[in-house]
């Protein structure tokens, strides 16, 4: 007996230790896989937390270049706006300079001869006068002499404010046509009218003499007046020799006057 008696509770009791023994086993093998899922999870989600992080930086760090790249774009149009301005500034300047007389502050000879030939195609087109005053210091060499070229230039000065002032239209235009010479195109300008302008100017400058420094200067003035009326065969240049004749006729005359030009049949 003994053994054989309890034979069959011991193999109860085997199995059930067994039992018991590979469920343990089981669930400590379950623990574990489990411990090292989630072990597994967290450094996943650790990562995916690294990377979403790095990725935010990246971009922000993108979004920082970009808007470093934009301020840069926009402070170089900036800085090409201003130079480009400067340089239009810069040309203006020149093409002003390119056609005025620096010393007095109108226009120069080379002007002249752009728009008496302009005027003379307007005047042809429209069928309109065109008047040219020739206007000449008298005895300026004397200004010169007396006073000195200083005092000279003061005079040419002053009298193209003058000249500047008699101007009626806005079209009406005044050159300094060579030393102490001076011309005034007048578009749509009968002969009359830039005699009678001409003469006031003429009246203006003898009745006010020119100062300088301690002294009044009297100055007088010549001009010869021409008029284009779409006489045939005339050309610029001899509307201009035109107005030349007849401020040698003033000239000739005694000076301090205004005289005409009429052109005949042998122009
Ligand atoms: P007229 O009445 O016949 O015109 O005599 P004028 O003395 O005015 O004429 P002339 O042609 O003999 O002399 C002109 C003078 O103008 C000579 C020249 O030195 C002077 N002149 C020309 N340009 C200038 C200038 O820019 N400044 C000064 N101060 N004098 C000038
Ligand atoms: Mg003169
Ligand atoms: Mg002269």
């Amino acid at each position: 007996m003994g053994f054989a008696q309890y034979k069959g509770q011991f193999y109860i009791g085997l199995f059930w230790f067994d039992a018991f023994l590979l469920t343990f086993i089981l669930s400590r093998q379950y623990a574990y896989q489990l411990r090292d899922k989630q072990q597994a999870q967290k450094h996943a989600l650790e990562h995916a937390k690294v990377s979403e992080q790095a990725q935010q930086e990246l971009l922000q760090l993108q979004q920082d270049n970009q808007n470093k790249l934009e301020n840069r774009v926009q402070e170089r149009t900036l800085e090409l706006n201003i130079a480009l301005q400067e340089l239009e500034e810069v040309n203006q300047e020149l093409e002003r300079k390119n056609i005025i007389d620096e010393m007095t502050g109108l226009f120069n000879r080379r002007h002249y001869d752009q728009k008496i030939l302009a005027e003379y195609r307007r005047s042809k087109r429209n069928l309109t006068p065109l008047s040219l005053v020739i206007i000449d210091i008298d005895h300026f060499k004397k200004v010169n002499d007396t006073y000195g070229h200083l005092a000279g230039d003061q005079c040419l000065i002053w009298l193209s404010v003058h000249i500047k002032q008699c101007l009626k239209r806005s079209t009406d235009m005044a050159f300094r046509y060579g030393g102490e010479e001076f011309c005034l195109i007048l578009p749509d300008t009968e002969n009359h009218g830039a005699f009678s302008l001409a003469e006031s100017l003429r009246e203006n400058i003898a009745r006010h003499p020119f100062h300088y420094q301690e002294s009044e200067i009297p100055i007088t003035i010549s001009c010869g007046v021409c008029t284009y009326q779409q006489q045939n065969d005339v050309e610029p240049e001899q509307i201009f020799s035109g107005a030349d004749n007849a401020l040698y006729k003033a000239k000739n005359s005694g000076r301090n006057q205004t005289q005409t030009y009429q052109f005949t049949e042998a122009d």
